[in-house]
């Protein structure tokens, strides 16, 4: 049982280490992207020089580096999910978003376990086998259990081929006891942003409801990770504040929690303030990120946390998504919809969606174009379902071990999605990219790789080691 955590965000000490290091010196540069490439991850004043670097040349050894160490711990892989919003009902007043509970502007919508059942259906046909299930922060009657029994339906869906594998979950901070209600469901991340790290504009950006405790937020990973929750995400939606601030931040949270658990967060995520129906705020970022800036954030966290899974969302263009999967991303939505009942097509996007998304396309289209570009699908779940999880797969995330399991798995279940779902295009450059794969591995991996794809040519869904 951990004590009741301090103020783990100083805010003094984040400022006097950004004061530090105003101007990047460019032999500190290299010196900290040479550290980087050792793959310990990076310390706080690391962090704020590699932020203060705008030298283009210098910015090109950070991305270079950030591609590299991508690299070699995840190879090609990029992970697909697809989120699940299962209700817009809010009682909180966040001023960037379209669900913020006096917003007129949206259809409100709940779905029931038979259109949550209906939507699951719709993406498995799609042949999605993770979704991140989302909801505001207001349950219908049935309180918190609404949550609850939706998970339990997700995973009960079956189609002829399918079923989802893994449900991660975005939903507002829970007590205790109830965490463990949501591991006891069987989920894999819980996931939260902490918005803005800054406490002044955290208040100024959240006028009402329980989101107003910045306190209650900040500790939530705590308490999921006291409830048994292995794999958790954190965030912070760039534009509310300085993004250099926010990088430290995330930093002071990152080395809080492995202090306290002994493990770090299992992902990032890097929204950026998208418009929102409502919304002045968000479509009037105050501290806006420019592309540049946000492709350099992802390469610095890469850099630093090098371990951390790095989610690129769809509410970034189809060009940024590209562009970063060489920095550092690791797990990309695709298809997604940010209204409840959206995949069935019962909403519309702009009357009761969240934001509005940059990348539109469907699945088989982005993961057409993320073989173009060498880059190998997977929806893999091996790891949370053998129990690789928290410090046992930070442990096994080395980039030897990680080859021998999460490269034959990335191909067989790619493989199996080529064969269930694809388009008969996606089909062709799928398939070749599996054989060059397996033709650029070598020893156990490559005979584990050839076995796993085998087995599923012969018709076995769900193969993995
Ligand atoms: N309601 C819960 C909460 O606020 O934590 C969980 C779900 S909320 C729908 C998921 C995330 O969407 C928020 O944490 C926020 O970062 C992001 N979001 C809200 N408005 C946004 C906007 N206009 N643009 C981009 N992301 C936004
Ligand atoms: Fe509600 Fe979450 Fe939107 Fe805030 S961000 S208004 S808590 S759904």
């Amino acid at each position: 049982m951990y004590n009741v955590p301090t103020n783990f965000i100083n805010e003094q000490k984040i400022w006097d280490v950004l004061n530090a290091h105003k101007t990047a010196d460019a032999i500190q540069v290299r010196e900290v992207i040479a550290k980087a490439t050792e793959m310990k991850g990076l310390n706080l004043d690391d962090v704020a020089i590699l932020t203060g670097v705008s030298d283009p040349e210098l910015i090109k050894e950070l991305f270079d580096s950030a591609n590299q160490i991508k690299d070699t711990i995840y190879g090609k892989r990029l992970v697909l999910f697809a989120p699940l919003y299962i209700s817009n009902l809010c009682a909180n007043e966040c001023l960037y978003c379209a669900f913020r509970a006096t917003n007129k502007g949206i259809l409100r919508n709940v779905l029931s376990q038979k259109q949550i059942a209906r939507e699951v259906e719709i993406l498995i046909n799609q042949g999605h086998k993770r979704v991140l299930m989302v909801a505001g922060e207001s349950y219908p009657n049935q309180g918190f259990q609404y949550v609850l029994d939706s998970i339990k339906t997700i995973y009960k869906v079956k189609t002829e081929h399918g079923e989802i594998r893994r449900v991660n979950v975005n939903i507002a901070p829970l007590k205790t006891e109830e965490f463990k209600l949501l591991k006891y469901e069987g989920i894999g991340t819980y996931q939260i942003f902490q918005e803005t790290y800054h406490r002044e504009t955290y208040n100024k950006v959240h006028l009402g409801g329980k989101k107003k405790d910045y306190n209650w937020r900040a500790w939530s990973l705590h308490r999921a990770m006291e409830a048994g929750i292995d794999d958790v995400g954190i965030g912070v939606l760039f534009g509310l504040f300085d993004y250099r601030y926010e990088i430290l931040a995330m930093m002071q949270h990152i080395n809080e929690l492995e202090e306290k658990f002994g493990v770090g967060p299992h992902t990032i995520s890097v929204p950026r303030l998208e418009p929102a129906t409502g919304s002045d705020l968000a479509s009037h970022p105050p501290f806006a990120v420019s592309d540049i800036q946000f492709r350099k954030l992802v390469a610095i966290l890469r850099l630093a946390v090098p371990y951390t899974g790095i989610i690129m969302s769809t509410r970034e263009t189809a060009k940024m998504r590209r562009e970063t999967f060489a920095l550092g991303v690791s797990q990309i939505s695709a298809g997604s919809r940010t209204n409840p009942g959206g995949y069935e097509g019962e909403t519309k996007d702009d009357v009761s969606g969240q934001f509005s998304l940059g990348d539109h396309r469907s699945l088989d289209e982005v993961i057409r174009d993320v073989v173009s570009m060498g880059h190998v699908p997977s929806f893999c779940t091996a790891c949370y379902r053998l129990g690789r999880t928290g410090q046992d797969f930070m442990d096994l995330a080395k980039p030897g071990d990680i080859k021998l399991h999460c490269g034959p798995n990335a191909l067989s279940s790619f493989m199996e999605y080529l064969q269930n779902y694809a388009s008969p295009a996606t089909q062709k450059v799928g398939k070749q990219l599996i054989k060059d794969s397996i033709n650029d591995m070598n020893g156990l991996a490559k005979q584990r790789a050839e076995k796993l794809v085998k087995r599923v040519e012969a018709g076995k869904d769900d193969v993995y080691c």
